[in-house]
């Protein structure tokens, strides 16, 4: 990730300084870890790996990971600069994990849910055959439990040494949650930095409230891509959070540090729980969607999407 080296390596001993990608300024990394990962000076969300993420959404001790052993193979006997295979076991080493995708059962504030995370630092958080499994295991997971589905978005997309059978998840992803949502159940989705390709065109775009992270990069083809296909400059924030809330295709943009209250509240709100109790803060008065009312005003005035189905 380019954004966490340094410029002059030489310089910066023993890796105790980052610096952001955003506004330049250095970052003290034990300080920077501890505001989970987002900048002191700017606010910038840099992306969060997948184990952190849980941690910082669940309650303690409650998560209790699923389908842990499934991995992906070389069907295709794909040959990049490095075979495919000889990627995945690097992969897998440096990182401890199997694949990009990380699934399992949890409470956040008490309420249970269905988590599934995705993790960037495994291949770009790309979609293979196993994050399709493991997604629609989740799905089929809430759905034998009842319970709602929270899903962490982080990924470059399809993963292209799975050729076709990587773009067919963008199928099985959506299928799944057509099962979901034929069952009752609610479903939140979650874009952080950057979630792009067949991961935003299938099961990041569908689900039943789509919240995002500030500023983080939400499309299919990249920017650079479309400028060159159309031949325009693209608008200032193209494909960011803060020009897709105004545009409607997000209903709300949450701070990382605000994240698992907000998630509380709307599973309270959608599995007829108390929103307020599940809010552990005052709100803020000046914040707005911050209440239920207000939630309903903004709905009303297009910002966040009725829960489908619903007569509003
Ligand atoms: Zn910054």
């Amino acid at each position: 990730m380019a954004w966490t080296r340094f410029t002059r390596k030489k310089d910066m001993p023993g890796g105790l300084w980052i610096r952001c990608d955003s506004c330049g300024q250095m970052l003290f990394r034990k300080e920077f870890e501890s505001k989970h990962r987002v900048c002191g000076h700017c606010s910038h969300h840099f992306t969060l790996p997948g184990r952190e993420r849980v941690a910082l959404t669940v309650d303690p001790d409650s998560f209790h990971e699923l389908h842990k052993s499934v991995q992906a193979s070389d069907k295709l006997g794909f040959n990049d600069r490095i075979p495919y295979k000889d990627k995945l076991s690097a992969t897998r080493k440096k990182t401890g994990e199997r694949d990009a995708l990380i699934v399992g059962t949890a409470t956040i504030k008490g309420m249970p849910v269905v988590l599934a995370v995705m993790n960037f630092q495994f291949l770009g958080g790309s979609m293979g055959m196993v994050v399709g499994e493991k997604f629609a295991l989740a799905v089929e997971k809430a759905i034998e439990l009842g319970h709602p589905l929270v899903v962490f978005c982080c990924s470059g997309g399809a993963r292209m040494h799975e050729g076709a059978i990587s773009l067919m998840q963008m199928a099985k992803t959506c299928g799944a949650l057509s099962r979901l949502n034929d069952a009752g159940l609610f479903s939140i989705s979650i874009m952080t930095h950057p979630t792009t390709g067949g991961v935003t065109a299938s099961f990041a775009s569908v689900c039943d409230v789509l919240l995002a992270e500030p500023g983080a990069l939400i499309g299919f083809a990249g920017p650079r891509v479309i400028a060159t296909t159309i031949k325009k400059e693209l608008p200032e924030g193209f494909q960011r959070s803060e020009f897709l809330l105004d545009r409607g295709q997000i209903d709300r943009i949450v701070p990382r540090d605000r994240m698992r209250d907000e998630l509380g509240r709307l599973l309270a709100y959608a599995t007829g729980g108390d929103p307020v109790k599940a809010h552990s803060e005052p709100f803020p008065p000046t914040e707005e969607a911050d209440s239920v009312d207000a939630a309903s005003d903004k709905r009303k005035a297009g910002k966040l999407r009725p829960k489908r189905g619903s007569k509003e």
